[in-house]
């Protein structure tokens, strides 16, 4: 429990110090109506973080013409205490291929990097593939979970990423378990519907989690609080150049 605990006032004061970074740095909370493209790169720690966190993102990016790519870093091989690690890491990845028919991005834009569930560490092969992914695909914008996640896979992935030469590409983090505090808002009503069917598809974690009515609990939160338009369902962000990202990640870990 003293374990923790000290996580928690460490998660707090890392969040205190964000807020005031941000307020200082940034104006108000904006919604986004034309993204940044044709190439878009997504990480994703587990098969499904993708759907939850930027899912509606990707399929209006996708109805733009843009290319999205998902890598997926670890093999979600803890996510079905019912069956064993391989039999797991096989099924989340037919459901990872399956919920992304809805979004719009074939199969051959995924990417599995089969790395440990829960033991995710930027190590040198790992880091030397995305960065040749990143040099080829040449993104504009990069979408991850949020430094502040509260999954340690989550927080490994920007590691993982702060490692590699992004040449002040835009990252646009994005919320599964810790609510951020966004400066970016993508309004992802006309496609809910899409979102929640790819959700759907993650049948094996929604038998852990009810990760749907979480997610369009936070989606609807984040429209409907955005005082200056009505929108119904948006899905939020930190969004920032790399190296300003990184320098805040760096911040407030201080
Ligand atoms: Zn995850």
């Amino acid at each position: 429990m003293i374990g923790r605990f000290k996580l928690h006032k460490k998660l707090l004061s890392a969040f205190s110090k964000l807020q005031a970074l941000l307020y200082k740095r940034f104006s108000q909370l904006h919604a986004v109506e034309l993204l940044e493209g044709p190439h878009v790169l997504v990480f994703a720690p587990h098969p499904d973080d993708d759907v939850l966190g930027c899912g509606g993102t990707i399929k209006r990016h996708r109805q733009m013409g843009h290319t999205v790519k998902v890598v997926f870093l670890t093999d979600g091989a803890l996510g079905i205490s019912s069956l064993s690690a391989r039999d797991t890491a096989n099924r989340r990845k037919m459901e990872a291929q399956h919920a992304l028919t809805f979004l719009d991005v074939p199969s051959e834009d995924l990417y599995f990097m089969d790395q440990p569930d829960g033991g995710l560490v930027p190590n040198a092969p790992l880091i030397e593939t995305i960065q040749n992914l990143v040099s080829g695909f040449k993104p504009q914008l990069i979408y991850l979970p949020s430094f502040l996640d509260q999954h340690a896979d989550h927080r490994a992935t920007n590691e993982v990423l702060k490692n590699v030469e992004l040449n002040g590409v835009l990252i646009s983090a994005y919320e599964v378990w810790t609510p951020l505090i966004p400066n970016r808002l993508v309004d992802i009503t006309a496609v809910i519907q899409d979102k929640i069917r790819a959700i759907e598809a993650h049948e094996s974690q929604l038998a852990n989690l009810d990760y749907k009515t979480a997610m369009l609990g936070l989606n609807q939160y984040r429209g409907l609080m955005y005082s200056k338009k009505k929108i119904q369902y948006a899905e939020a962000f930190i969004c920032m150049p790399s190296a300003d990202y990184f320098n805040l990640m760096a911040a407030v870990s201080s």
